[in-house]
């Protein structure tokens, strides 16, 4: 396993813990170089990156861009190394955001129709950041109320297309959440490649598209990808000259595949897209004897 963790979350946006936490839940797995990559905010980076310099871990400032491509179809792209101050990124990504409230109103108003009331109140009571309120505060919220027995079961029945609660949202578009991560100085990539329902005609096309934005990394270790895909996707970034990257996607404990802090090794083909950020990380003093 690598010590290196390149994609979780805080509770600035749909993970349990607050930022300081989850870095030093990273630091207690002895990781050596983390990003914080909230969902379309960057709020949680000052407190995560204050809190991984005072424990010894390297840190790059990330997101997680909400993107609506081909129409229809929800991608993630992990911005890394971004200057969360820069004004087309903080911009971008405020549009993103002032959609997400009246979307969970909408999602409450469906789930009402399937006989589950009061889900717009229980999921902002579980929401640290009213406006970043999305499918996961909605999970929680039917967990905690005994409404539905797990996370997983609650997307399954509730929160995926063609379910009660799912309302299709459109993000922002592929060329834009790109640009926005270039311009605030990061290295974008294309997030757990493995999840997306796509064939592989339209990964591929999805794939040049990004090329073509100014994209230039993909996601080969993550939590969401098994064995199969870690080596498809080394393949995937060798064929299409992207730079490989690394992380758990940690949103909380039990509820998350894998921990926050560490990842697969990456195979011998790829390019870490970390060797390419070297200039954007923010080294912490290391503790004497270390
Ligand atoms: P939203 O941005 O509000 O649409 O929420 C998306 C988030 O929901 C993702 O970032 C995941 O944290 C979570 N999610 C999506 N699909 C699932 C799933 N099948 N099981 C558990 N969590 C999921
Ligand atoms: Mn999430
Ligand atoms: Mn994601
Ligand atoms: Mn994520």
């Amino acid at each position: 396993m690598a010590s290196i963790d390149l994609h979780f979350h805080s509770h600035a946006s749909d993970g349990a813990l607050p930022p300081a936490e989850v870095i030093a839940r990273a630091a207690e797995r002895q990781a050596t170089l983390v990003a914080l990559t909230d969902h379309d905010c960057t709020s949680g980076l000052a407190e995560a990156a204050a809190t991984a310099f005072s424990l010894g871990v390297d840190f790059l400032n990330g997101v997680e861009i909400s993107v609506t491509w081909n129409v229809r179809h929800t991608v993630h792209i992990v911005g890394l190394g971004i200057d969360p101050a820069h004004p087309a990124l903080a911009e971008g990504l405020a549009g993103i955001r002032a959609g997400r409230v009246n979307r969970a109103r909408d999602m409450a108003a469906s789930l009402a129709k399937a006989g589950i009331t009061g889900a717009f109140e229980g999921a902002m009571a579980v929401c640290d950041n009213p406006e970043m309120i999305g499918r996961t505060h909605f999970a929680r919220h039917l967990v905690n109320s005994g409404q539905v027995k797990d996370v997983r079961t609650v997307f399954r029945k509730y929160l995926t297309p063609g379910k009660p609660g799912y309302v299709p949202h459109e993000w922002a578009a592929l060329a834009d959440a790109v640009g926005w991560i270039r311009a605030a100085g990061g290295i974008a990539v294309i997030a757990h490649p493995g999840r997306y329902d796509l064939s592989w005609t339209l990964k591929d096309r999805l794939i040049l598209d990004f090329k073509d934005a100014g994209g230039q990394a993909i996601e080969v270790a993550s939590g969401s990808h098994g064995l199969d895909d870690l080596h498809r996707y080394a393949l995937v970034s060798e064929r299409y000259g992207l730079l490989a990257s690394a992380g758990s996607d940690f949103h909380a404990p039990n509820e998350s595949g894998r921990d926050v802090g560490r990842t697969d090794d990456l195979p011998a083909i790829c390019k870490p897209v970390w060797e390419a950020l070297n200039e954007r990380i923010i080294r912490a003093p290391r503790a004497a004897g270390i």
